[in-house]
């Protein structure tokens, strides 16, 4: 039998990372994967690289440049004579991104001396692994501790079953071959409203159906407010929010949906529909009755703050626990727990993690809403800035959004910083360093920042958090 210090079981950002930081660390390591990719080669990098954050952003990407030279070549005086798309070069792009990088996480893997096998994980009682290979074979493997890292599948609902061809989910959703006429898409979450923006530049007309009334209700609601309007106004998103589809009919390679809204029943006929809902733990069959790892109703492994399961020596990171189901906090938890297990005192920061929708613009979070604050009955100032007041978003003609900073009313300490505008996520990342240094707004406000850089919206955001902004009239005047 085998014997690992560590066995990771998946290969996602949460699993191939914490089987490096382990072998970085001089432990022995084992890192399996069940899945192949559409190349035919392992599921390195697991749904971030092959099926998600990755291709996600290629498309959007390419979608994105073909909109800038529709919509805005000629303000630079480009003129671009018979622009046409081909999607499967785009689609074909996208791929050869993908193969790169899950190849370099394989490379990876041979250069740290992680021991990579293609094969799907059981966690059974006193800490063995047993792996089920393509073939069929079963290996038992001895792990001194094991890291379950399996992540997460979309979820489907009843109404409208996944064909892979009419109806998809967000993995169909990156393979169409042509601009379809009518893309539905149920759901209006990250992952509904990325796919949709991707098809909707690319000329398809774009109907988001929503259950819930409020749009983006998990963000600062002034944001999400000038979302809405950017993505509706501006963009030709049609967003039917209170919309709960309840039931789907595919012909002749279209798809009718039903939908409930507060005016009774409709119907729309889409060529494509995207089912984007959200996603669930992939934890069925994961773990045998006696191995003492318990789960919640959902499917979450369930875990403390130090991602240990209840069983010693078992931990859990990435998406089939708690939290945000987000590549970064995955990768995090898991050198968090490579570290401990090699007997450090690693620990996380569960406050300080951004989140990003790659819209465009983009939408990029850090910290606590206005809304959060008010509920939790903490006091806090507000500075804006909008970009339209920024002289390197009007020299790039990318003008529409605002930063928007939260600092504690008595001790300045940044409390949330809220972007929608060009480059939030990284604008945002400053803001996530800060906060973990535990800056005040007014540190930023003393720190000199490039001209002209977009970050001197997240500069002059801190100036207005105290109506000491150059750039704009502050609502609070301040000596
Ligand atoms: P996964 O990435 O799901 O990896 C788990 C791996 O484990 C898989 O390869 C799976 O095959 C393997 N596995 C499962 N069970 C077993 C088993 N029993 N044995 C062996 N192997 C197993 N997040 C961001 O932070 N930024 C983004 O921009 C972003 N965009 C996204 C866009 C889309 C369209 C989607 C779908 C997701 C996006 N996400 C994004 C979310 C991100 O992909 C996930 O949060 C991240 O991949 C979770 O990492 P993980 O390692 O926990 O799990
Ligand atoms: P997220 O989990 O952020 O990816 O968002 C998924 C969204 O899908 C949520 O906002 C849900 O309200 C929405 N949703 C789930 N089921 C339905 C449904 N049957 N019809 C419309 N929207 C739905």
């Amino acid at each position: 039998m085998s014997k690992f210090d560590v066995v990771v079981i998946g290969s996602g950002p949460a699993g191939y990372v914490a089987a490096i930081r382990a072998t970085q660390l001089g432990l022995t390591v084992a890192c399996l994967e069940k899945e192949t990719n559409k190349m035919g080669k392992p599921n390195y990098g697991g749904t971030c690289l092959n099926v998600g954050c990755i291709p996600s952003k290629a498309l959007l990407d390419s979608s994105h440049k073909y909109v800038e030279a529709i919509e805005n070549f000629g303000l630079h005086g480009i003129t671009a004579k018979e622009l046409s798309i081909d999607i499967p070069q785009m689609i074909a792009r996208k791929d050869s991104i993908v193969d790169q990088l899950t190849g370099g996480v394989g490379q990876l893997f041979k250069a740290n001396g992680v021991t990579a096998i293609e094969g799907s994980g059981r966690v059974l009682a006193g800490k063995q692994v047993e792996v089920t290979k393509r073939d069929g074979s079963v290996e038992i493997l001895d792990a001194g501790n094991i890291i379950i890292a399996a992540g997460s599948v979309p979820i489907a609902i009843p109404p409208t079953p996944i064909d892979d061809d009419v109806i998809v989910d967000s993995t169909g959703a990156l393979e169409f071959l042509e601009v379809p006429k009518r893309v539905g898409v149920i759901g209006a979450g990250v992952i509904g409203l990325e796919l949709g923006s991707v098809w909707g530049r690319l000329g398809a007309k774009v109907v988001v159906l929503e259950a819930l009334e409020d749009f983006l209700p998990a963000i600062d609601q002034q944001i999400a407010k000038e979302a809405k309007k950017l993505f509706v106004k501006k963009q030709g998103l049609d967003i039917r929010l209170g919309a709960r589809v309840t039931a789907s009919e595919v012909k002749d390679g279209q798809v009718t949906v039903t939908y409930i809204d507060k005016d009774g029943e409709k119907q729309e006929v889409f060529d494509k529909l995207i089912v984007a809902v959200g996603r669930r733990p992939q934890s069925q069959n994961l773990l045998a009755g006696d191995c003492n790892v318990t789960m919640d109703e959902r499917g979450f492994i369930s875990v403390n703050d130090y991602c240990e399961t209840e069983a010693p020596g078992i931990y859990a990171v990435g998406d089939i626990v708690r939290g945000p189901m987000l590549a970064h906090k995955g990768s995090e938890e898991g050198v968090m727990v490579a570290e401990r297990i090699a007997g450090q005192k690693a620990a996380m920061n569960y406050d300080c993690i951004p989140n990003v929708i790659y819209t465009h613009p983009e939408i990029a979070a850090v910290g606590q809403t206005e809304e959060q604050l008010k509920a939790d009955g903490i006091e806090y100032k507000v500075g804006v800035f909008p970009f339209a007041a920024s002289g390197r978003a009007l020299a790039a003609n990318d003008t529409a959004g605002m930063v928007k900073m939260i600092a504690h009313a008595e001790t300045d300490r940044i409390l949330g910083c809220h972007i929608i505008g060009p480059s939030a996520a990284d604008l945002v990342q400053q803001m996530v360093i800060a906060m973990e240094f535990g800056s005040s707004a007014e540190d930023i406000a003393l720190t000199v920042f490039s001209h002209p850089a977009l970050s001197e919206a997240v500069h002059e955001a801190a100036l207005a958090v105290d109506g000491h902004a150059i750039h704009i009239a502050n609502k609070r005047k301040r000596k």
